[in-house]
């Protein structure tokens, strides 16, 4: 396949009507087109037996139709999965499936790695390698759900009900693939998630904040991790460019849907970030922000420097932040067995990548995980 063709799969419902304009074809076959891909999960251009073969065979001249090959898959005891994922040009991505009462949900990545470096999340100590297509932010999705079909988990025509951005990478600085891979998944012919039930976490690009609520109407979490701006430049580096009253200040003027909230993430690093002198900053930060704070007991990385705080202070650490008056939970830590909980995603560049060779010594691909 062409490397520098179009890419079928990230074209989004209107593209896919204006392509089938240009090739002379039947309006309709546009919405045949867009189910085969992202209803049915199509991998190649064969399986969609109901159109012609000549538009096939002119589809597959002009266009590429990249597919994620699955690498590997591994089944976590509390029913968490992982796969990573191979691109056609051969870079390694996860997504994580989670299954709880009442909701299957999906977190997927939107890059290669990932350039803001937190200096406690595996992916960022990859650097980026480069930003996801559409395609392959949306085939993520489609794989799973074919593939949990298969395992006899949920119903057709999706088993996911959730999608979480929360995987390798930074999703708004992939803003223009990730917002054309919602477009794709929350069309009524694609896959048609509610746009209550998909949030995009983001470190804090504050410029792309606003747009990004303007444009979408998916849901919002930002990882705060920290409560002031000394402790958070120090965990994560785009602090000194967007310190914590910009941040806050782009989350106050975020154009909020009615009755919704903003979700903040807050990584527990033991002795780091989770004093209650911390929590009493983070009730104060949030303040008159319509918010919930999800609060993420840290995934050990094995030589990053951060160890997971005491089961006492996380209790601490939520009561205090419900005494005043914040809503607060815990995260429970999911597929932490095979290395698939936040943070611990971080898939290399395959056996060839000289990063994955330094570090060979202390862990294999998947012995560490993503964030997630
Ligand atoms: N890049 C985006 C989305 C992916 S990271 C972001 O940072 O928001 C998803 C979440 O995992 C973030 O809140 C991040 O702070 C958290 N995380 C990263 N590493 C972690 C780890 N080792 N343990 C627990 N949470 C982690
Ligand atoms: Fe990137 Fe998010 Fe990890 Fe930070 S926490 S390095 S922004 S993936």
């Amino acid at each position: 396949m062409e490397p520098s063709l179009p890419d079928l799969r990230s074209l989004s419902r209107g593209e896919m009507d204006g392509l089938v304009a240009r090739l002379g074809e039947k309006p309709y076959r546009a919405r045949q087109i867009f189910r085969w891909l992202h209803q049915k999960g199509a991998a190649t251009l064969d399986e969609m037996s109901d159109l012609p073969a000549a538009l096939r065979e002119r589809l597959g001249a002009e266009l590429r139709l990249d597919v994620l090959a699955r690498a590997e898959e591994r089944r976590s005891v509390d029913g968490t999965i992982k796969w990573t994922w191979r691109t056609q040009d051969g870079k390694l991505i996860e997504s994580v499936y989670m299954p709880e009462p009442g909701r299957k949900t999906l977190c997927v990545s939107t890059q290669a790695g990932c350039a803001v470096g937190c200096t406690f999340c595996m992916t960022g100590t990859m650097g980026l390698s480069r930003n996801l297509t559409a395609g392959e932010i949306v085939d993520q999705v489609s794989r799973v759900n074919r593939r949990l079909l298969e395992l006899g988990e949920g119903a057709p025509p999706r088993p996911l009900t959730n999608l979480v951005f929360m995987g390798m990478g930074e999703p708004l600085h992939n803003y223009a693939n990730v917002k054309a891979a919602l477009d794709v998944l929350l069309s009524e012919d694609g896959p048609n998630f509610s746009n209550r039930h998909v949030t995009v976490s983001t470190s804090g690009i504050v410029p792309e904040m606003r747009r990004f609520g303007e444009e979408t109407d998916v849901k919002l979490a930002v990882s705060l991790n920290a409560t002031t701006d000394e402790a958070r430049s120090a965990l994560m580096p785009l602090n000194r460019r967007w310190p914590l009253g910009e941040l806050l200040a782009a989350c106050r003027d975020f154009p909020m849907k009615r009755g919704r909230r903003i979700t903040f993430e807050y990584v527990l690093l033991g002795g780091v970030n989770d004093s209650d002198e911390d929590a009493v900053r983070l009730s104060r930060l949030v303040k008159g922000i319509p918010a919930k704070v999800n609060l993420i007991p840290y995934n050990e990385n094995p030589g990053l420097g951060f160890r997971a705080p005491d089961p006492a202070r996380v209790q601490a650490f939520q009561d205090r932040l419900v005494a005043a008056s914040v809503t607060a939970v815990v995260r429970r830590n999911r597929g932490s067995d095979i290395a698939a909980a936040c943070g611990q995603l971080a898939a290399e560049g395959g056996p060839g990548d000289p990063r994955r060779r330094e570090r060979a010594g202390t862990a294999t691909l998947t012995g560490r995980g993503s964030a997630g």
